[in-house]
């Protein structure tokens, strides 16, 4: 019987990575317990639904879930919470291309005559396993007369046919669709979490890797198993057999922590000659403008948490030893100028995004962020002189009042 996690020999296509090591069973399946726990009961207790909608962000595990959860129905030593993984159905599932198991990509067959042949498909049994199984990945993308006829089937499914529905995006899903579902929520895969199995997986190709460096690269997946993976994956042709930091950087086209805290210093010191000097240094040294400008962000972020007084828990791109810096400049800017700058850098990476000149956008942007003024002193002298302005203009109502009540006749 094959290990569920090892991956399997290398033949002449090559496959990658993401999909090597895509998990085959609950137990492999990363970052998403409550969900395999509670898929795994209604197995066990013979309660299973005829249909599900796995719901999250991209590159979480939902179709990697919907086909263990089709293995779990359908191995034929089953129905089990654990596939063999080894029987014929089992190994057809895991590749997509099991003939009682149908995976329908939502996004290339939304439009009403895909769907009825599905609804004439439905009627017929399964050709060989216990159930037929519906995957209709991105099933958001269905036209909303595609819907309508996908309902009709689900208002009386046949015994046989389970479907399992996944998305990005389920609120494009009509309510009566969804409320025939029972419905799971994946939620973003932990970077901690990330950076082990990213660990697993280089350990398994004989490539060493920095604790660091796989860290990086999970912060850098937001969530997203699968994107952490195809990073991994170009690190691997990218660097041979030894990953390091420098070179995740590289990739992604980042600079390290310390040169951001660099030109956050100098752009706190408002010393705006200092601050292009350093922007210059590090876009010469191949990293990307708008990697840099988001890096700044983060940077200005994480000063912002420190300044209302979080811990070392809640930073995004800090780690506990920058805290005191963080602390010095917090306290140096003040907190409406830091949310201020950190404003200044959101802008810009907007712009970026539909602009061909990043770096000239990067500079205009640290330059205003060193021009900023002591914006808590400004609205503490705004204050004083509002007070001060409600104060003669009460003393001048006052005297008006009191002219009135001169002029009045007795
Ligand atoms: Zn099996």
């Amino acid at each position: 019987m094959n290990s569920p996690d090892a991956p399997p020999p290398q033949d002449d296509r090559y496959q990658v990575v993401a999909l090597r090591y895509r998990p085959q069973s609950f137990g492999s399946l990363v970052g998403q317990g409550h969900i395999a726990t509670a898929l795994s009961n209604a197995i066990n207790q013979n309660r299973v639904g005829h249909a599900y909608l796995f719901t999250g962000a991209r590159g979480v595990g939902k179709t990697s879930s919907a086909r263990i959860f089709a293995k779990c129905l359908n191995c034929e030593k089953g129905p089990t919470t654990e596939p063999c993984n080894d029987c014929d159905t089992c190994q057809s599932i895991s590749v997509g291309e099991d003939v009682d198991v149908l995976e329908i990509d939502g996004a290339s067959n939304r439009g009403i005559d895909e769907i009825r042949q599905l609804r004439s498909n439905v009627a017929v049994r399964p050709s060989r396993s216990r159930f037929k199984i519906y995957i209709i990945d991105e099933v958001h993308m269905l036209t909303q007369q595609a819907f309508n006829a996908l309902l009709k089937t689900l208002e009386e499914p046949p015994g046989h046919v389970k479907f399992i529905f996944c998305t990005t995006d389920p609120q494009k899903i009509p309510i009566t669709v969804l409320s025939r579902c029972q419905r799971f929520d994946f939620s973003p895969v932990e970077t901690d979490k990330i950076a082990l199995r990213l660990k697993e997986i280089s350990d398994t190709e004989g490539v060493s890797a920095s604790t660091e460096a796989l860290q990086l690269l999970a912060r850098r997946a937001n969530g997203s198993m699968r994107d952490s993976q195809s990073l991994l994956e170009q690190l691997f042709s990218f660097c041979g057999d030894e990953i390091t930091v420098q070179e995740v950087h590289q990739l992604l086209g980042t600079t390290d922590i310390g040169r951001v805290g660099e030109i956050a210093a100098a752009i706190v010191n408002k010393d705006t000659n200092g601050t292009l000097a350093l922007i210059h240094a590090n876009l010469s040294s191949g990293v990307n403008a708008g990697q840099l400008a988001g890096q700044l962000l983060g940077y200005f972020r994480d000063m912002m948490a420190v300044r209302v007084g979080c811990n070392e828990d809640t930073l995004i791109n800090c780690a506990g030893p920058d805290i005191p810096v963080l602390e010095q400049h917090g306290q140096q800017l003040g907190l409406e100028t830091i949310l201020s700058t950190v404003q200044v850098f959101d802008n810009a990476i907007v712009r970026m995004q539909t602009s061909l000149h990043s770096r000239t956008l990067l500079e205009v942007a640290a330059v205003r962020a060193c021009g900023l003024e002591h914006v808590d002193s400004i609205s503490a002298l705004v204050k004083a002189l509002s007070a001060a302005g409600n104060l003669s203009a009460a003393s001048q109502v006052g005297e008006k009042k009191a002219q009135k009540k001169k002029s009045q006749p007795k």
